[in-house]
């Protein structure tokens, strides 16, 4: 099934708002196993969008298009698909009286050009909006003017803000799509995560063994990020389940506890959910990563019951102050050593009460390296109950990526441990 989306909005084309529905809608595309051969964006002005929907309508049986279908002047995209496609505007009575119903129970006005969300081309079936008001339009073109031969098409228009698009796409086309997809034509897409192994090294590992999968028809995608490899399983047709299955158990064996998650887990709600599990709490004690370690974790829902404390202990007299480290082990040390790294696990444990603690210090750099300890020089600390561990690392990166490779294998630290 080709699917193609098309995305509007000249605020995207200045750059000044981020283009997520691009990654959002392909990835549930690809999830759902049909995944987007083309995307584009256009501007809502002048003739793009026409031309965008009469290129695509020429090639796909799924176009979606995002964005436009509010109230204001710049949101042209309902009136400009309606004349493309040489149908009338009606008004949806359904809709008038929801938007209606909406304004009433916010015990606002309806303004005069809010009715244009009520106007729906001839033959177009509405999307109900349950989260604001202008709801979305499927409109099936059987025959498709544009397309040879006698196959028709689906247009889709969602609307632009996510948190109305995205319910919207899950509940109300995801289904629809279901019925589309020709059977034998599904695809089965599974991510495998993993961390602690470099890109490189993890494909020597795994690309003979999974050779005769790929024989077979399975697609391998490796996406590199800092601190972390995703592995992209891709089967199609019949035995799309079985091959993707069978890679996955080669994987697993191969990378044993390499692998963390599937698709969308990450490491901080896998190490929630294994805490909360046994009842056990956690505290960071952070330096270079700036409270990114507690940052992710606070991202999880529950954490509350996991982690007791953060602490950003940046300068020396806060690491001696609120952790207890010795001013002996920062003058003999410094700051980003061993010694340090223990005194602070040790002292974020101690003063929290909590069963594990990490630690962090490093040089995030550009300046402040030696020969001895340059630039990117970490040492990672957890303390539970068991001796203290120290891991040292090189992570010569710029600052940000610094602080994210070195949150990703503190974390990472823990996972294995509670494994
Ligand atoms: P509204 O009723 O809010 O006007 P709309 O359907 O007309 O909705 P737009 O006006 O195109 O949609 O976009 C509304 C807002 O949605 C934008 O200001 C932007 O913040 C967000 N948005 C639109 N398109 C995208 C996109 N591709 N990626 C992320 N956000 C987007
Ligand atoms: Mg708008």
């Amino acid at each position: 099934m080709i699917v193609e989306i098309i995305n509007t909005g000249s605020e995207l084309m200045l750059g000044r708002v981020l283009n997520t529905h691009q990654q959002w809608l392909c990835r549930k595309l690809a999830d759902l196993g049909c995944p987007a051969t083309r995307q584009v964006a256009v501007p809502d002005t002048g003739p793009d969008i026409q031309t965008a929907v009469r290129e695509s309508l020429g090639r796909a049986d799924v176009v979606i298009t995002t964005g436009g279908l509010g109230p204001t002047s710049d949101d042209i995209t309902r009136d400009l698909i309606a004349q493309l496609l040489g149908r009338k505007l009606r008004v949806d009575e359904h809709t008038l009286s929801r938007l209606q119903a909406y304004f009433d129970s916010r015990k606002r006005p309806m303004v005069e050009s809010t009715r244009v969300q009520a106007m729906v081309p001839e033959g177009a079936i509405v999307l109900q909006n349950d989260h604001g008001t202008a709801p979305g339009l499927t409109l099936e073109l059987k025959p498709n003017p544009y397309r040879e031969g006698d196959r028709g098409s689906w247009l889709i228009m969602l609307p632009g803000p996510p948190r109305e698009l995205r319910p919207m796409f899950a509940e109300r086309v995801v289904p629809m799509l279901r019925g589309l997809i020709p059977s034998g034509e599904c695809i089965v897409c599974r991510t495998l995560r993993t961390t602690g192994m470099p890109e490189s090294l993890l494909e020597e590992r795994v690309a003979g063994p999974l050779q005769e999968c790929v024989r077979s028809g399975l697609t391998l995608g490796y996406c590199a990020r800092p601190g972390q490899v995703d592995v992209r399983l891709v089967g199609q047709g019949p035995e799309a389940d079985r091959l993707v299955n069978t890679a996955d158990k080669i994987l697993r064996e191969l990378l044993k506890e390499s692998v963390y998650g599937v698709d969308d887990e990450d490491l901080e709600h896998g190490l929630v959910s294994a805490l909360a599990q046994r009842k056990q709490t956690l505290a960071v004690a952070e330096s270079c990563t700036g409270g990114l370690i507690a940052h992710r974790i606070t991202n999880v829902p529950g954490a509350s019951a996991v982690l007791l404390a953060g602490l950003v202990t940046y300068s020396n007299a806060a690491k001696e102050r609120f952790l207890g480290v010795t001013p002996e082990a920062l003058a003999a040390h410094g700051a980003v050593s061993e010694a340090v790294a223990r005194e602070m696990a040790e002292g974020a444990r101690r003063e929290t009460g909590a069963d594990y603690a990490l630690s962090v210090t490093g040089i995030a750099g550009p300046g402040g390296g030696t020969p001895a300890k340059p630039v990117g020089t970490v040492f990672i600390g957890l303390a539970g109950p068991f001796p203290t561990i120290i891991v040292r690392n090189l992570n010569a990166f710029d600052r940000e990526t610094f602080k994210q490779m070195t949150a990703q294998q503190a974390l990472d630290l823990l996972r294995r441990k509670l494994a």
